[in-house]
């Protein structure tokens, strides 16, 4: 049995300009990620992907629960901060970068949101024109973040297209009037080529981070496809055999056609929390995404060691 864990963002600590991702669940403290890491290594062979690939084909016998840490879009944290800590417990992750977070001029949708509010210069007001009925917000309120954070004007955002995605930012703007100054937080190629140093891979995650299942066949095409190929340029040495889905989001459909259209790749990467097992499709491999809780992998092995004694006592 193997345990995937898929991680984003490591960060010192919640603070003005992060704060989005330890609501969204999408970013740990170090401190939290080292306790992870701690846990894993105690707890479970800590595989890179070379072992996963061995054991999915059945070339190697696993003598206890088994781990393998990912990440997912291509955060310069994974560098600066998660790349340290990984190396003194030897792990060897593989990152899955969203390959136009390398172009300069580039944001994730996702941040652009996150961004036009952390470097808000108004904090109250109305929140209105976006389709939902108009609301005060606060943004040293717990409920205003939670909802920018993950609300429906949030997920509205998330579903729509990159027109309508430049439309409801520019709405937002005008409800924030955010700071000029933008920050590029996001890996560049000379940092993959450290990373790749230090014993990561680096695999593919698309061009935009778009929902795969909503586009049409050409265009899902273009994200699989041209995100491989602008990996592939990197001038690494080697690259990952694996896809991951952006949020993880993929139907039958597309698992066909990956597996049509990526003949040279082992499989691809959901987020579910589940863990995976030789059987498993390889095409729709779950991931967990840990929390910002140094307790929850204890939490995870006991609840597995107890399926663990469930399975056994039921064969
Ligand atoms: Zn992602």
């Amino acid at each position: 049995m193997l345990h995937i864990l898929c991680y984003h963002r490591v960060l010192d600590k919640p603070d003005e300009s992060n704060w989005p991702y330890f609501i969204r669940g999408t970013a740990v403290t170090a401190e939290v990620f080292e306790h992870h890491m701690q846990s894993l290594s105690t707890h479970t062979e800590v595989l890179d992907e070379d072992g996963v690939i061995s054991w999915l084909c059945g070339e190697r016998v696993l003598e206890r629960p088994a781990s393998w840490v990912t990440f997912d879009d291509g955060y310069r944290d994974n560098l600066t901060v998660a790349a340290p800590i990984t190396a003194r417990y030897g792990i060897n992750p593989t990152l899955f970068i969203t390959t136009n977070t390398l172009r300069p001029d580039w944001s994730l949708p996702v941040d652009s949101w996150y961004g036009t509010f952390t470097r808000a210069t108004k904090r109250r007001g109305v929140f209105e024109g976006m389709g939902t009925t108009p609301w005060c917000f606060d943004l040293d309120d717990q409920r205003t973040q939670q909802r920018l954070t993950d609300g429906p004007e949030k997920r509205a955002f998330v579903r729509a297209d990159a027109q309508q995605q430049a439309s409801m930012l520019t709405q937002l703007s005008a409800i924030f009037c955010p700071a000029k100054e933008e920050y590029n937080d996001y890996l560049d190629k000379h940092d993959l080529k450290t990373l790749e140093e230090m014993g990561w891979l680096i695999g593919a995650h698309s061009l935009t981070h778009i929902s795969l299942p909503s586009a049409d066949t050409t265009k899902q095409r273009e994200e699989v496809l041209g995100s491989l190929e602008a990996v592939h340029s990197l001038g690494l040495r080697r690259c990952s055999s694996f896809f991951a889905y952006p949020d993880g989001a993929h139907n039958e459909a597309l698992m066909m056609r990956m597996r049509r259209w990526c003949s040279g790749l082992h499989g691809a990467l959901t987020v579910e929390a589940a863990p995976t097992t030789q059987t498993s499709l390889s095409y729709a491999m779950p991931r967990y995404i840990p929390p910002n809780d140094q307790n929850w992998m204890q939490t995870l092995w006991s609840t597995t060691s107890s399926t663990l004694k469930h399975w056994t006592s039921q064969t």
